[in-house]
């Protein structure tokens, strides 16, 4: 089965029909990017960024995560490179104590000030992490994409910063910036979203997580992850076809991507790529030569 898979290297990620569907990678660090050249990927569909932030005990300035960012988008060459803002709290705790004086996770981390609530509460630091994607952007295709997204307003306002930062540093392209689809509400009011982002990302793993109550961190419940359940396929359908309707890209980047039994309903849900560990890659480009394409929304 090893010989198969290697067929599968460095070639399009097509059904047996010839629909494309784009197989990215998830990222977390710039090395393991080493391997991605022998596998052939269309582009970075989700870099973690927190795991920089995660690795220091002093939050990176501008400059270091410049260099962080640039690096990725250098090694992409003229492939996408979408870079999530930082996704800390959760099952990601902070340690910067100096710039969280009285705000902390809550009781309940997983439901409290995380992704995009945070950086709202820490405008510096959304402002800084910014300034260093924008400037990575001139040199390649990035995508900016906002995480734990549950409403509009926070949509507008991180634009409204983004826009700013865009201005002051005199850049000549303006970026993409997209939000993650990962909480249950936010995929019922995914028109609205839609009317805000230039494209979506769709986080099956907090998706999960907050669908079915099921803590994402609880191996007394992992078995729910894998279960495909029939809510959760709701979810992807409703977000699915908003974007198709707003006329914007949308993307799968959570667990669900690169489990095979969901490649053919990703196909034919019209999505626009599908983003994982770089070693699921070539098992689900192979599943993907496999089917046909029969679109359903
Ligand atoms: C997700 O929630 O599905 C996702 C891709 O983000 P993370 O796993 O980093 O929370
Ligand atoms: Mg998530």
């Amino acid at each position: 089965a090893q010989m198969e898979l290697k067929a599968f290297a460095n070639i399009a990620s097509r059904s047996c029909d010839g629909h494309e569907l784009k197989l990215m990678a998830n990222v977390e660090f710039p090395e393991e990017l080493e391997i991605a050249d022998n596998i052939g990927i269309d582009g970075i569909g989700l870099y973690r960024s927190e795991f920089l932030f995660l690795n220091c005990s002093e939050m990176p300035s501008e400059e270091q995560q410049f260099e962080q960012y640039v690096s990725l988008v250098r090694h992409m060459g003229d492939k996408p490179v979408t870079m999530r803002l930082l996704d800390i709290g959760g099952d990601k705790p902070w340690r910067y104590h100096d710039l969280t004086t009285n705000i902390d996770g809550g009781a309940n981390p997983s439901m409290g000030l995380r992704g995009v609530r945070l950086l709202l509460r820490w405008p510096d630091v959304l402002r800084c992490q910014l300034r260093a994607m924008l400037r990575a952007g001139e040199e390649g295709t990035v995508h900016i994409l906002i995480p734990m997204v549950t409403t509009c307003e926070e949509v507008k306002q991180v634009r409204e910063i983004a826009e700013q930062c865009y201005s002051e540093l005199g850049l000549k392209k303006p970026l993409s910036i997209g939000t993650m689809i990962e909480v249950p509400g936010t995929a019922l009011i995914a028109d609205e979203i839609a009317k805000v982002s230039d494209f979506f990302s769709i986080g099956t793993n907090d998706l999960t997580q907050y669908t079915l109550a099921a803590d994402r961190t609880d191996e007394e419940v992992a078995h729910l992850y894998q279960s495909g359940h029939a809510a959760i396929l709701q979810l992807i359908k409703l977000s699915a076809a908003a974007a198709k309707r707003a006329g914007i890209p949308v993307s799968v980047c959570g667990e669900l991507s690169a489990n095979p039994e969901w490649t053919a309903t990703f196909l034919n849900l019209d999505m626009d790529c599908l983003s994982m560990s770089l070693n699921k890659v070539l098992k689900i480009r192979r599943e993907l030569s496999r089917q046909k394409y029969e679109p359903i929304l």
